[in-house]
């Protein structure tokens, strides 16, 4: 008998969570129309700029609530050129396991773990940003078997560069029915992210939460950039001239729906440095009116953002102000928002 692992409690399933906290009808219709809008977007029918923005991970109800107020009147101002989807994002991947886990592991980031209570939290959170500003959001899937507590309300799904090579990612992806991003892998190699979507895009016949399930693939799987490191441990960026027209020939070479990729601007390809990120925006920008491959590829960006500046340790205390990566404060990533719609 193992006795390296214990069992607390069975929790409740995600069909009942759904029955706990429901999504009333009207704001499944403004779920629905978004789902609608965005897959018109990936598959080229709509050119506008999808903005994926938020904070590194959304520690604070009521912060990212300010936070996300703020983006919907923002986001009325550009909606001609740019659809939002904000960043709630509840999981967080460590690099050395060790650290914040996200709000599914530690509603309150002082507190111990109670994954219960981290459950109930983040499906709150994502309804009350919902009802308040009308958007669905975007969400890391850290953990494949929690996808079902958040999937009738989740606008996109990103899988993690930590992430991209495993097996169950890969399968759980192709049965989303949310476009899916597929980032490089830490270590840059484009095979593993091309060959992640090539799975995702397919159907599989796979166990999950105790089933045998068919999916039917997901032809909205693509590809996010974030820059890698090198054996160095140095970063280095992949959002540049000839990285697009790489990826490009990289989709010319395989059987691909929908070829399209979201560039994320911070992580390796700012160098964690936030404030980078207006410049890097540009610069895809400019790619994208040199290369009509490229802007037909290149249908939006990821970008770390919240109320404040930078970042703080976990107990620093500022509301606003992220625990994990450094984000672009209010100020410049209005200003940066306002700039993109221009460049459009
Ligand atoms: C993130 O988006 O905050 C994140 C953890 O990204 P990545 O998987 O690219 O490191
Ligand atoms: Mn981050």
């Amino acid at each position: 008998m193992n006795m390296n692992l214990e069992f607390e409690r069975r929790l409740t399933i995600p069909m009942e969570v759904k029955k706990m906290y429901p999504i009333d009808d009207d704001l499944l219709d403004i779920v629905e129309q978004r789902d609608r809008e965005i897959k018109e977007i990936f598959a080229g029918k709509d050119d506008r700029i999808i903005l994926i923005i938020g904070p590194c991970s959304a520690d604070k109800e009521d912060s990212v609530l300010d936070y996300i107020s703020r983006l919907r009147r923002v986001q009325d101002k550009v909606s001609d050129k740019i659809f939002i989807i904000p960043r709630i994002y509840t999981n967080k991947p460590r690099t050395t396991g060790s650290g914040y886990k996200g709000m599914l592991h530690q509603p309150d980031p002082n507190k111990k773990p109670d994954m219960f209570k981290g459950i109930v939290a983040i499906r709150s959170m994502h309804i009350r940003a919902l009802r308040e500003t009308g958007f669905s959001c975007a969400d890391e899937m850290l953990y494949p078997e929690n996808h079902r507590y958040l999937d009738d309300i989740l606008a996109y799904v990103a899988i993690g560069a930590r992430s991209v090579e495993n097996q169950q990612h890969r399968l759980v992806a192709s049965g989303v029915d949310v476009p899916v991003g597929m980032k490089n892998p830490t270590g840059g190699d484009l095979s593993v992210m091309m060959n992640s979507i090539t799975a995702a895009q397919k159907g599989h016949t796979f166990l999950y939460r105790g089933w045998e399930v068919h999916s039917h693939g997901n032809p909205y799987a693509h590809a996010i950039l974030r820059g890698y490191m090198n054996k160095h441990g140095e970063s280095l960026p992949n959002y540049h001239y000839e990285d697009l027209i790489h990826l490009v020939r990289l989709y010319a070479s395989g059987m691909f729906r929908n070829p399209a990729c979201i560039i994320d601007t911070n992580h390796s390809n700012s160098g964690k440095n936030p404030f980078e990120q207006p410049r890097i925006i540009k610069e895809v920008m400019d790619a994208r009116r040199f290369s009509g491959d490229i802007r037909n590829m290149v249908k939006g960006f990821m970008v770390e953002s919240y109320i404040e500046d930078g970042s703080q340790s976990v107990d620093g205390g500022c509301s606003g102000k992220s625990i994990t990566d450094p984000c672009l404060g209010w100020e410049k990533t209005e200003r940066m928002i306002l700039e993109l719609a221009d460049m459009v």
